[in-house]
């Protein structure tokens, strides 16, 4: 038996150190749920469920940074109901030191927040990831581990949609507790707004619905403030009238190089007219190596066809190659393989910036592009391994704002007074190892770098359709969670009173700090 362990242990990779604690909880679960717990199969314990093995594996190795996936926890608990995780939650509670992670998609970019080594794994995925009609007909009960290619699924067939990921391999719960920027976000808000119901597992084991009439405190804290006040076992969302009978528009335009400051032009008339909520525009700007870089950008439309001038003038920009057509949202989710790919290495790092006037947003994004140009595509000076360098200008219209605030409001302190937004999401993808830690630190600096040129020379530019608020503090806050390097300052850029609300919320269900044992953003 001993060398049956050795040769698991070989073949799984470098024999894991479990923490003490973990593995007592882990025997609690094994013992109450045998056939939802799998032991590292690497570890002393690995034989008692060496038949499920493939579960343990497989969760361990679906992540999008692929730094997670070295982590070996003790063991994975694939739940399957709220009870069975109070369950795990009351066993964690009774073993103070076991580290442990929640895992939906796994698709975060930051290590060690949706994985731990040696400690408890709960992945969603496996048993909690299906997607159910209410029999109102448009709400749906959505699993935590569902990916949104799969919820579309369901919700297609009687021509809705609910507000959610862009490509379809995201999980439901990351993304939604991040808040969730989607196509449909002008319309309806982000993905937390359209949530009607949480049911969740509250630090002490409690199981409870989070609405606007029960527990409405977490209710709000649930709506952007991330994996901080519960472990959500049920995400009930809002249906809405998907295109024309089911049928929208959208796909890829790839650009010469050269259209690039027509395109930051356009893209600030865009969102700052934003003529049409059904429409929305996802650019990106990749340098990879020494090929040459092309602005690509995702259209989309809820409809069969675009109305007119829906997208105010950039959708007339010469492309050099264009796969738009009228399809079905799926399809769309599925574009650039709805992002199922393992085996890369990633880091993130967001920057808010004003939507400024079409100059000013030429400058401040031309800068961006030689700044990645110089630092992301030339720098030979460090020993990096940078594969793939992105840019992604995401408007954030004060459209969002508005239907946010329609729905209830959220954590962010999105308000459409202070006027229209960008997210610049800026993204590294390496291979080597090596450079696990210096990547997310270069893109660290690169970031901060067009941050310190922004306030050299644009600093104090109003954001189109600014009314009031500390122009400083708005133009440059809040930050996407969800775009976010471990590093940077969520919560405080939500605005001093939402987080002290936050604060409060999380000390009222969480006094000892339970939720603060995974990764995450600190208060
Ligand atoms: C290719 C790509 C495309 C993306 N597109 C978009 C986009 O269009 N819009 C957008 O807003 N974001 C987008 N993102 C960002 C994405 O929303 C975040 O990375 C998000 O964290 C992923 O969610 P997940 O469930 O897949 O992640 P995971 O890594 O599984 O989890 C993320 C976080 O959620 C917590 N968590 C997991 N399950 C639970 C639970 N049941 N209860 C409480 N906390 C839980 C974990 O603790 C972890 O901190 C994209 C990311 C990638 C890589």
């Amino acid at each position: 038996m001993k060398t049956i362990a050795l040769l698991l242990a070989l073949a799984g990779g470098a024999l894991a150190a479990p923490n003490a604690d973990a593995v007592s909880v882990c025997q609690f679960l094994h013992s109450s749920y045998p056939q939802y717990t799998v032991w590292d199969p690497s570890g002393s314990n690995g034989l008692e469920t060496f038949w499920n093995q493939s579960y343990y594996s497989t969760t361990v190795q679906h992540y999008w940074n692929g730094v997670n996936a070295k982590n070996r926890p003790a063991c994975a608990f694939f739940p399957a109901n709220a009870q069975q995780v109070s369950a795990a939650v009351q066993q964690l509670n009774q073993h103070a030191n076991a580290p442990y992670a929640l895992k939906s998609g796994g698709h975060n970019f930051n290590a060690g927040f949706s994985s731990t080594n040696g400690g408890v794994l709960i992945s969603f995925n496996e048993n909690l990831g299906s997607t159910v009609q209410n029999p109102d007909g448009n709400t749906f009960d959505v699993g935590p581990g569902a990916r949104w290619g799969d919820v579309y699924e369901v919700t297609e067939k009687s021509n809705q949609v609910v507000v959610g990921g862009r490509l379809g391999n995201i999980g439901v719960a990351g993304y939604t507790l991040g808040g969730g920027l989607s196509y449909y976000s002008a319309q309806y808000g982000l993905a937390c707004d359209n949530v009607l119901n949480f049911e969740v597992v509250l630090p002490n084991g409690t199981v409870v619905d989070a609405n606007s009439k029960s527990h409405p405190d977490l209710w709000w804290a649930l709506r952007g403030g991330g994996n901080r006040f519960g472990i959500v076992t049920k995400f009930t969302l809002q249906g809405h009238p998907l295109g024309d009978n089911g049928r929208v528009w959208g796909g890829i335009k790839f650009y010469d190089a050269s259209k690039r400051q027509q395109i930051f032009e356009a893209l600030s008339k865009f969102t700052s007219e934003y003529p049409d909520a059904k429409a929305a525009v996802i650019p990106t700007f990749d340098f990879s190596g020494s090929l040459v870089a092309n602005p690509a950008l995702f259209y989309f439309y809820d409809g069969a066809k675009p109305s007119a001038n829906a997208f105010a003038g950039l959708e007339n920009i010469e492309a050099l190659m264009d796969s738009t057509n009228t399809t079905s949202y799926s399809d769309l989710a599925s574009q650039a393989g709805g992002a199922k790919i393992y085996g890369i290495n990633a880091a993130a790092h967001v920057n808010t910036f004003p939507n400024m006037p079409p100059q000013q947003m030429s400058q401040l994004l031309e800068t961006h592009w030689t700044t990645y140009q110089s630092m992301v595509k030339n720098d030979s000076s460090r020993n990096l391994d940078i594969q793939i360098g992105t840019f992604a200008t995401q408007p954030v219209s004060v459209r969002i704002a508005r239907a946010s605030q329609e729905r209830g409001g959220n954590t962010l302190g999105l308000d459409p007074a202070n006027g229209d937004r960008i997210w610049v999401e800026n993204d590294l993808i390496w291979i080597n190892p090596a450079c696990d830690n210096d990547c997310p630190q270069y893109l660290r600096e690169v970031g901060d770098t067009i941050k310190t040129s922004f306030d050299s020379n644009l600093k104090g530019t109003k954001p189109t359709n600014y009314q009031s608020g500390d122009v400083n503090f708005v133009s440059l806050n809040p930050l996407f969670m969800n775009d976010a390097g471990y590093y940077q300052d969520v919560y405080d850029s939500y605005g001093a009173a939402n987080k002290a609300r936050l604060e409060n919320i999380a000390k009222a269900y969480d006094p000892n700090g339970f939720m603060f044992r995974q990764g995450g953003w600190n208060f």
